[in-house]
């Protein structure tokens, strides 16, 4: 089961088993940290 990952720094939120090790949008380094599925939802609908 996939798990969803938001970049601190940016909100960028991603899907998978493990962040990306750079932040595709920022470019910053260890940025993500998981979140919930009503977290995600909320921050979509932004
Ligand atoms: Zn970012």
């Amino acid at each position: 089961m996939k798990k969803i990952w938001r970049c601190t720094v940016c909100n960028d939120i991603h899907y998978g088993n493990c962040p990306p090790a750079v932040c595709p949008t920022c470019r910053v380094k260890n940025a993500y940290v998981e979140i919930d599925k009503s977290e995600a939802r909320f921050i979509m609908e932004l």
